[in-house]
């Protein structure tokens, strides 16, 4: 089948065979690539209209116990920024990110030793502080954690899980995320799926996987029923043994977004201003995002994950910033109660 045919199955079943998802991949003609995001646009306006999920981001810990190859925050990296912000300076900021019109509190942190030592307590308080005085909801992003943390969590409420498995291909993983079990990382996600929490998986391209890697994870992330689904472009970190990577440009970021708006119309697709800014928006959203991530307040002093200090003194990773741009294409950020009634229905 030819790709323009593809396109048009996927847009109309959500459906295609893995050899189809890479010949649109290895496809350079740029009437497929047109046609490919007006697709994924027409589907992201069918099923959620004008609407566009802002997300406040508060990485309230960047110490980590891992060693991910490609990672800032890895363990043995010397040159990063290391903190760890208490309850009530999370709070303070979720409160202004809550005020500034963001939907949901994104918790991220690296898997912090401390936290593992103390059981995670102080984040279970983190989750129920930020529902009774914030009143919105939220995701976390601990890393690997234990059945009865996952059950404990869910029992707190919080609402989202996520957790990259950045790729699908096996040696590849083994390569990024080194002395971590594939499997383990798989099962954290089936099992708060279980326990009533959506699910956020990603995958992140630039790595040295192949079209057939990235078709592959297209397929199988199907298995942990996410209800958000992002990519990234990796962007080479300084102090970790990737520093030295060529960064890919951001075509092959752009193509499987909007493969992911085909595959899985429903979902939740952000674009991250973690990776090339307010700059890099507008061309994601036209990819068929439909969510903004990693809003944050300009002096919170908070980092972000891939692009640790862009835009963020700035002030355009705010809703302030992105509101205009996203005017500008007949789009608008959600009111609280269209998440929430999303949240409902999308269960
Ligand atoms: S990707 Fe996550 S788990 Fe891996 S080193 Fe970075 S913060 Fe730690």
């Amino acid at each position: 089948m030819k790709e323009k045919d593809i396109i048009k199955k996927l847009a109309t079943t959500a459906k295609a065979e893995k050899e189809e998802l890479i010949s649109i991949l290895a496809s350079e003609d740029k009437d497929t690539s047109d046609l490919l995001f007006a697709s994924a646009r027409d589907t992201r306006t069918r099923f959620f209209g004008d609407k566009i999920f802002a997300y406040g981001f508060v990485y309230f810990s960047t110490y980590c116990r891992n060693n991910c190859n490609f990672c800032y925050f890895r363990r043995d990296n010397e040159h990063t920024i290391r903190y760890r912000k208490d309850s009530e300076e999370v709070l303070a900021i979720a409160k202004e990110l809550a005020d500034s019109g963001v939907n949901l509190i994104d918790l991220t942190l690296g898997e912090d030793p401390s936290l593992h030592k103390e059981g995670f307590a102080s984040m279970l308080d983190l989750v129920d502080e930020i529902h009774d005085r914030i009143n919105l909801p939220v995701m976390i992003s601990p890393g690997v954690i234990s059945d009865e943390l996952i059950e404990e969590f869910a029992r707190r409420n919080a609402e989202f899980y996520a957790l990259y498995q950045e790729t699908y291909n096996r040696q590849l993983f083994k390569k990024l995320r080194v002395h971590q079990d594939f499997d383990e990382r798989m099962h954290a996600k089936i099992k708060a799926r279980e326990c009533g929490m959506f699910i956020e998986e990603g995958i992140m391209t630039g790595l040295g996987e192949t079209e057939e890697d990235i078709a592959d994870a297209l397929l199988a992330m199907a298995k942990v029923k996410p209800s958000q689904i992002r990519v990234m472009t990796f962007v080479p970190q300084s102090g970790t043994p990737m520093a030295e990577m060529e960064p890919q440009d951001h075509d092959m970021e752009l193509k499987i977004i909007a493969l992911m708006r085909l595959l899985y119309p429903k979902a939740l697709i952000p674009a991250s201003l973690d990776v090339e800014g307010i700059e890099g928006l507008e061309s994601r959203i036209n990819a068929g995002c439909n969510v903004v991530t990693s809003i944050i307040p300009p002096t919170s002093g908070l980092a972000g994950v891939a692009q640790s200090t862009m835009d963020v003194n700035e002030g355009y990773r705010t809703v302030a910033g992105i509101t205009p741009r996203l005017n500008a294409l007949g789009l608008r950020v959600a009111e609280d109660d269209e998440y929430k009634r999303w949240m409902k229905e999308a269960w």
